[in-house]
């Protein structure tokens, strides 16, 4: 299909999911929990402008003439892949639907997805649009199952000739082995995380609060980038700590279709059994429990928004995926020590740092081994930025020009010329 193609189908794709705004957003928290609010005003939004960025590049994709050594013409092609298999998780249903399947439609690939279990239901609404939008029958087929069996059969697939990835690390590895084991299919993962978020004694405190508040606690705490490990200097430890807690007693928690409800249920009983196990783990290793580790009411899967302080970094809530409502507050003292100590983690996806001070910033930007560092902001999402993890928290970048590099081949072209001199 001609690149120009592509571009209008895309386009009209976005002009429909915008139309279709309150029943995908329904569809969405109804699926995986999240407030309504959230999923209606920015990530049904964010989908559409996500497809309009892909538009964009779909014919802007060439290749390069390059000046070889001797009597050569030589240029590059650049072409799709072929058939790409998507493999997404259930935190941000739709907007990983976007993520993945925006890049490769734009580069001229054709995609077999694979929703998370917990939640199938918008990526088949919306695939019915993009169809509408005049996606031809077969070039995108959405498949609901499981992961060890449906997963893996796409992983493993002879006739698969990319995958992308995002879910656990410990998932990721299994899907790097079935490509390699198979046909060498290329992989891009985005895994997991458990980012350091830096407040400086510099800080403004109130708003560091606010923004640590955010960086952790959006989406229930079911982000891969969630800043959940709040390094805090020892000077404004015990004022960030006391407002801190008093900023998690006032988060709204509730049924998420309600207005002003900030936090809604964990996804599944799973997800909610294996926090609670954490926050109990939290207690025991000797964090002081500020307020939360326990069920909100008796009726869903909702957890009292959690905040630990005194954490050591050995701990367990320091070091795995909690994937949950569960602030963990950690003192520091110098610079160098807090950049060794949020080093020192598997994970690299990403890091906030709140200083005024620009030289502590470049410092610290400098030093994070992590694909994103957001000074004084948390959890910007453009279309544009890149996105993805250094270390185990993945390979590749999704989201702007980068990830385009993902779904295309580059093929050489070599032609002798007649004329030497040319
Ligand atoms: P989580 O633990 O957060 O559910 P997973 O990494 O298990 O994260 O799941 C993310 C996605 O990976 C889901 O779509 C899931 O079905 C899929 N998945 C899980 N196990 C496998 C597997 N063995 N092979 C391929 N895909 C899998």
């Amino acid at each position: 299909m001609a690149a120009y193609e592509r571009q209008r189908i895309l386009l009209r794709f976005a002009d429909l999911v915008e139309k279709h705004n309150d029943e995908l957003a329904a569809l969405e928290t109804w699926d995986n929990g999240k407030p309504y609010e959230q999923a209606v005003n920015v990530e049904v939004p964010m989908f559409a402008r996500l497809m309009r960025y892909y538009a964009g590049w779909a014919d802007k994709i060439h290749g390069m003439t390059i000046p070889a050594d001797g009597p050569f013409h030589v240029q590059t092609l650049h072409e799709p892949i072929g058939v790409c298999g998507q493999i997404i998780p259930w935190n941000f249903p739709l907007l990983m639907y976007a993520w993945k399947v925006g890049p490769a439609l734009a580069c001229g690939n054709t995609v077999v997805i694979k929703t998370a279990e917990q939640t199938p239901l918008s990526a088949l609404y919306v695939t019915r649009l993009l169809h509408e939008a005049g996606l031809p029958p077969g070039a995108l087929n959405v498949i609901s199952g499981f992961g060890p069996t449906a997963g893996a059969a796409l992983c493993r697939h002879m006739d698969v000739d990319k995958l992308a990835f995002t879910g656990s690390t410990e998932t990721g590895k299994l899907i790097l082995e079935l490509s390699a084991k198979s046909n060498l299919k290329p992989v891009t993962l985005e895994l997991g995380g458990k980012s350091p978020f830096i407040v400086c004694e510099d800080a403004d405190i109130d708003s560091a609060v606010e923004m640590a508040h955010f960086a952790l606690f959006f989406n229930q705490g079911q982000c891969c980038c969630a800043g959940s490990r709040t390094y805090v200097h020892e000077k404004v430890y015990d004022e960030f700590v006391e407002k801190a807690k008093a900023r998690a007693l006032k988060r709204s928690v509730g049924d998420p279709f309600k207005q002003g409800i900030e936090q809604g249920p964990q996804v599944d009983s799973e997800q909610f059994q294996k926090i609670l196990r954490y926050i109990r783990s939290g207690v025991d290793s000797g964090a002081t429990l500020e307020t939360g580790g326990d069920q909100f009411g008796e009726k869903g899967y909702y957890i009292k928004p959690t905040v630990f302080s005194n954490v050591q970094d050995d701990m367990l809530i320091a070091q795995d995926e909690i994937f949950g409502p569960v602030q963990s507050i950690l003192k520091y003292k110098t610079l160098d020590e807090v950049i060794k100590r949020a080093n020192k983690s598997a994970y690299g996806l990403a890091a906030g740092i709140f200083t005024h001070n620009l030289d502590t910033a470049n410092t610290l930007m400098r030093a994070l081994r992590v694909g994103t560092v957001w000074i004084n902001s948390f959890d910007t999402f453009d279309a544009a930025i890149p996105f993805g993890g250094y270390k185990q928290s993945g390979q590749g970048r999704e989201k702007g020009e980068y990830s385009l590099k993902n779904y295309l081949q580059v093929k050489a072209v070599v032609t002798p010329v007649k004329n030497p001199a040319w």
